[in-house]
């Protein structure tokens, strides 16, 4: 059933066809950013030593079809969203509840809670927070033969590090460059035209929600030093190239001065004055200081980053800062997976905690797929036996509370994971139903060669929040919304073989939408 969505797509194309098409896609990508770095299975380290080259990041050769309905559903909630995840955000009792279940069992989480305890103590220097969110969805198709057969269902909530803003927007003006050239064939003008092709604002979008933040900054903490913003990064970065363009479009459009600090350097190349202000001394500037406005994390979100208690100062020493963090550690917290999880578990009242307006609520609630914790309670005793039973564990996926792709287990792994993890460490993982997407052909372009086959899509869209906290006692306690405006979409599409979707991960691509109405 779930096939039949979408006509015949794409198009066959002759050799020389699809020659042309690629000679034009290789050029343009390159010419204009549509690039990561290679990996070294494709371009060995003795071959590029100095790290100097750059290949098209994977990308399909057309842009996907999606149903209107769906693309415009997703938009319609992403203010929504930024303004439920800042609302958890900024109530910290709620989350420290949530957070407390997993302290013993999910040391990454723990620690990032002590490092929120230790700058409580003290007291936050810094009310403002900036939130660069980004919400992903999947199409789901439901059985019921009505006008909302086609809707939208949310894949995950992300609030920190959520990246290809910058390459999405290259991606869509790429298919749109190839269909201006003829690169697809008359006979799919129906379906490929001006008018379903979408562009996406990202690059502009986020570059703008940083410089607000940074004009926020500037306004109220009243530099008397040249001020810059930080994007904090990993120390390597194959998709480098993706967070140079919201750099690079701070730069030309806002005025505003960007460095690249890696992660590990943090202690060596910053320190912090009498009032907590961050202080930047660039190693390549002799001496020269900036004081940082924002840090925008690119970097961080992952255990793996945090190999010793140094890096965990280096996080404590951001957060204690008086800089705006893009996000806070308790956003970052906020962005797990089991609050996602409390708030889409079957019959949960927490959704009207953070959003009274129950219009507002109801949009949101629709877009969830069911969630189960695997914990003792009714509904986690429930999901211990859909999930260990291999006949209904086929519906599902297991997550841990961890960012950036291949940490899921999912259907037929499930029973035998859980049967090897001691029962105490299972409230550790949601279980979640699988959204079945329908597929559609396409074709991707990885490492210089082109795969074609069934794939399936994963539409995120972008929201840039400012809020200032409100603190009571010492409790974070509310806060004052300053600025939320939904900043762009992302298309990512894999083979419908693959479970996981991650682009840098070596899963999947970036795309752009062909809006189709259904
Ligand atoms: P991460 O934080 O690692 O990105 P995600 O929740 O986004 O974790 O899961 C990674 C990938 O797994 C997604 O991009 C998607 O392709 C797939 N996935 C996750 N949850 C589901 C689901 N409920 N249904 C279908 N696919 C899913
Ligand atoms: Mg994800």
């Amino acid at each position: 059933m779930a096939n039949a969505v979408y006509p015949p797509y794409p198009p066959t194309l002759t050799q020389a066809e699809q020659e042309y098409l690629l000679t034009n896609l290789k050029d343009w990508s390159i010419t204009h950013g549509l690039a990561v770095r290679p990996t070294s299975s494709y371009v060995t380290e003795d071959l590029d030593p100095a790290r100097a080259l750059a290949t098209t990041a994977p990308v399909t050769l057309f842009p996907s079809l999606f149903p209107r309905s769906c693309f415009d559903q997703a938009r319609a909630v992403s203010q929504a969203y930024s303004e439920l995840y800042s609302a958890i955000a900024a109530d910290e009792e709620w989350l420290g509840e949530i957070v407390k279940e997993l302290l013993e069992i999910d040391d990454f989480i723990e620690n990032l809670w002590k490092v929120h305890l230790a700058v409580k103590k003290e007291g936050y220097a810094q009310s403002l927070q900036l939130g660069l969110f980004r919400s992903d969805y999947m199409v789901h198709v439901s059985d019921r033969n009505s006008d909302s057969r086609l809707s939208v269902k949310q894949v995950e909530f992300n609030t920190i590090a959520s990246s290809f803003g910058g390459l999405s927007s290259q991606v869509a003006s790429l298919h749109r460059y190839l269909h201006s050239v003829g690169a697809y064939p008359e006979v799919t003008s129906s379906l490929i035209n001006d008018a379903s092709l979408q562009c996406s604002g990202s690059v502009p979008q986020l570059a703008s929600g940083l410089a607000k933040a940074h004009q926020a900054y500037v306004e109220s903490d009243k530099p008397n030093r040249p001020v810059c913003v930080l994007f904090l990064v990993q120390d390597v970065e194959r998709n480098v190239f993706d967070q140079r363009h919201l750099e690079y479009a701070l730069n030309t459009d806002h005025g505003v001065r960007t460095f690249r600090l890696p992660f590990s350097r943090v202690l060596e190349d910053t320190s912090l004055d009498q009032d907590r202000k961050l202080l930047y001394t660039p190693p390549s500037f002799s001496g020269k200081q900036w004081e940082v406005s924002v840090v925008y994390f690119r970097a961080g979100y992952a255990p793996t980053e945090y190999t010793s208690q140094r890096a965990w100062d280096a996080r404590l020493h951001i957060e204690r800062s008086a800089v705006i963090k893009c996000p806070g550690i308790l956003t970052h917290l906020a962005g797990s997976k089991k609050v996602q999880q409390v708030l889409a578990t079957p019959q949960s009242p927490h959704l009207a905690r953070f959003l009274p307006d129950k219009l507002a609520a109801d949009k949101l609630l629709a877009t969830f797929a069911p969630i189960y914790p695997l914990d003792e309670s009714e509904a986690g005793l429930e999901a211990r036996k859909l999930a260990t039973d291999p006949q209904t564990a086929q519906k599902y996926v297991l997550k841990p509370q961890r960012e950036g792709g291949g940490n899921n287990i999912y259907r037929s792994e499930i029973p035998g994971f859980l049967q090897s993890l001691p029962k105490t460490k299972w409230p550790a993982y949601i279980l979640m139903e699988m959204i079945e997407p329908p597929t559609q052909g396409n074709a991707i372009f990885r490492n210089g060669e082109v795969q074609s086959g069934e794939v399936i899509c994963e539409l995120g869209v972008y929201g840039a929040c400012l809020w200032r906290d409100k603190v009571e006692n010492e409790v974070v306690k509310g806060r004052e919304v300053l600025e939320n405006f939904e900043a762009g979409y992302l298309l990512r599409t894999k083979g419908a073989g693959s479970s996981e979707g991650g682009v840098a991960a070596g899963f999947g691509s970036v795309d752009s939408c062909c809006l189709l109405d259904l």
